[in-house]
Order: C-alpha cells, then sequence, then structure tokens
C-alpha cells in the first residue's frame, strides 16, 4: 500500500510512504474518530494507493492548527514521514 500525503489546507503534495504492513496505531491512524477517518483517509485497495489529508510544514508554522488532523512535522521516533 502506497500512501501519498497531501495537504488539507492547500493541496500541496507533502510526501508519500510505502506501508508494507498495514499498522493503524503506528500511522497514527487509531486517533481519529470515525468521522476524520472518513475525511483524511481515503483507501483504495484494490490498486493499493492511499491518500492521506495532512497538514504541510508551511501551513502548520502559519496557521494555528489544533484538532486531530495529521502532522508532517510531529516529531517522534514513530513518525512515518520521517
Ligand atoms: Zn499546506
Amino acid at each position: 500500500m502506497r500512501l501519498i500525503y497531501i495537504c488539507d489546507n492547500c493541496e500541496r503534495y507533502i510526501d508519500e510512504i510505502e506501508v508494507e504492513e498495514w499498522d493503524e496505531t503506528l500511522l497514527g491512524f487509531d486517533a481519529l474518530t470515525y468521522e476524520e477517518r472518513n475525511e483524511l483517509l481515503h483507501l483504495d485497495w484494490n490498486r493499493q494507493i492511499g491518500t492521506v489529508r495532512a497538514i504541510c510544514d508551511t501551513c502548520w508554522q502559519e496557521n494555528e492548527f489544533t484538532g486531530t488532523l495529521l502532522s508532517s512535522t510531529t516529531a517522534g521516533s514513530e513518525n512515518p514521514l520521517h
């Protein structure tokens, strides 16, 4: 499964990762509510491609984002983007 991160604010391409083993906890998706998941996460299991709405570094710095939108700047070794 290839996960493509797109900025939910400016629609910019952020990053993409290859997920060999689907682990929602590792990817941070377990923190989302059902509604947020539906909104932020679009998975195409047939094509093995998923898109994730997140917030890019630029928007994250320029705006005050609260809530549970995924941040590509979240520190920590478990962040799959780094
Ligand atoms: Zn952005």
